[in-house]
């Protein structure tokens, strides 16, 4: 890798306005992007972190009242002790300790710059490979980079159900809170962690909740302290249940529903929708810089061992490697994709490190 600055004669980076060079550039400041940035920083490589929205902005979307399912240690990034009052902590908890860890380690993170277009702009491992365009809120700028690592989650793009009416102001993908709910009718879509805490939360916000799902049940990832009190309202008549069913279309007033081997169109009426279907990720810049994804499982091609993809100097860390099946990576058992990224790029012998290592750091001790 060559040092900031340096560019490939004729790319002309540098003349540029506007423009600026890497040697590593992670697209993405949720936890597993700062990760990588981590890794970089303790290896010495220059890394600038890029972000459309702010730091863990996927934590700052979760419901406000969420607590995380993993407990603090099994979340911490860095090295750095996570310390929680609770057993769990809370969104805020999340919130408070990833921007300390990235304040801790002096990461370049930038919020509000939306990564458009990337390019692959040379094949010499000594020059700019990458060339990306971002759109920042009132202007433009090209970044080159060495390398690159796509860390984009997947929480901006909401699995949508494609049906008439979900487009509609009181149709809602994310849900932040009950207090809004209350004396409303609410339907919610879905039987996963998502849905069953908006029904739950909601119906103790006075909400009258009936939830819709295409299954026979609960799904079984749902929490395991959480399904308890889903089940007994459920019996007791509390929330309402359409189990095999699907929502065909929603208007303004209502949504028809209709149950698995019938034809019979119930019309419920509905003040709000939450449709809490999932999430997945976007794959398309990744495409367009010749990344294959498979197109079953949704996984782009990667060696799970160094997480770089088939196109040499690009990366994955996160979620964006799960494919269509989000929930199977998350920050516990991803966390480590950038000791991963970054110890292949020392290994691969691209890398010159151009900043004085931070002490102590297990990346650059374990190379030694
Ligand atoms: C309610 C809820 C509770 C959860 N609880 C837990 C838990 O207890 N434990 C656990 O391990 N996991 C939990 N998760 C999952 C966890 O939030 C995700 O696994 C984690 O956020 C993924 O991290 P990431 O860094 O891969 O992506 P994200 O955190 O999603 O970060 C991706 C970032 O990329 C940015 N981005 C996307 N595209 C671009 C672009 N083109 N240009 C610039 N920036 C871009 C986004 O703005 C975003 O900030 C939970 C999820 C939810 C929804």
């Amino acid at each position: 890798m060559s040092g900031g600055g340096r560019h490939e004669p004729g790319q002309g980076a540098a003349e540029q306005p506007n423009s600026e060079q890497t040697e590593l550039l992670v697209i993405g400041a949720g936890p597993c992007g700062l990760a990588v940035g981590i890794a970089a920083k303790q290896a010495g490589i220059r890394c600038v972190l890029l972000d459309r929205r702010t730091i863990v902005s996927t934590i700052e979307r979760y419901p406000l009242s969420m607590t995380f399912f993993s407990t603090p240690e099994r979340i911490e990034i860095g090295g750095v002790p996570f310390i929680a009052s609770h057993e769990k902590p809370n969104r805020r908890d999340g919130l408070i300790y990833y921007r300390r860890v990235a304040e801790h380690y002096g990461l370049d993170i930038r919020p509000g710059e939306d990564v458009v277009e990337a390019a692959n702009v040379s094949d010499n491992p000594t020059a700019a490979r990458f060339r990306l365009d971002v759109q920042r809120r009132h202007d433009q700028k090209r970044y080159y980079a060495n390398a690159m690592v796509f860390a984009t989650g997947y929480y901006d793009n909401p699995n949508f159900l494609d049906i008439p009416g979900e487009n509609l102001p009181h149709v809602t993908h994310y849900f932040v809170e009950g207090h809004p709910y209350w004396r409303q009718r609410v339907i919610v879509i879905g039987a996963g962690n998502s849905s069953v805490d908006a029904a739950l939360e909601s119906w103790r916000a006075g909400a009258t909740v009936t939830l819709v799902h295409f299954g026979e049940g609960f799904d079984h990832t749902v929490k395991a302290w959480v399904l308890p009190d889903i089940v007994n309202r459920v019996k007791e008549g509390s929330i309402a249940v359409r189990w095999r069913s699907r929502v065909r279309s929603i208007t303004p007033t209502h949504v028809a529903v209709v149950s698995e081997g019938s034809d019979r169109v119930e019309l419920i009426p509905a003040d709000a929708v939450l449709a809490m279907t999932g999430y997945h990720a976007d794959t398309s810049l990744l495409q367009r810089l010749g990344v294959p994804v498979d197109p079953v499982t949704g996984v782009p091609s990667h060696d799970e061992a160094t997480m770089a993809t088939p196109v040499a100097g690009c990366y994955l860390a996160g979620v964006i490697a799960s494919g269509n099946d989000a929930n199977r990576l998350f920050i516990e058992n991803a966390r480590g994709h950038g000791d991963l990224i970054v110890r292949h790029l020392l290994q691969t012998g691209g890398a010159v490190r151009t900043e004085p290592r931070q002490s102590g750091d297990p990346i650059s001790a374990s190379l030694r």
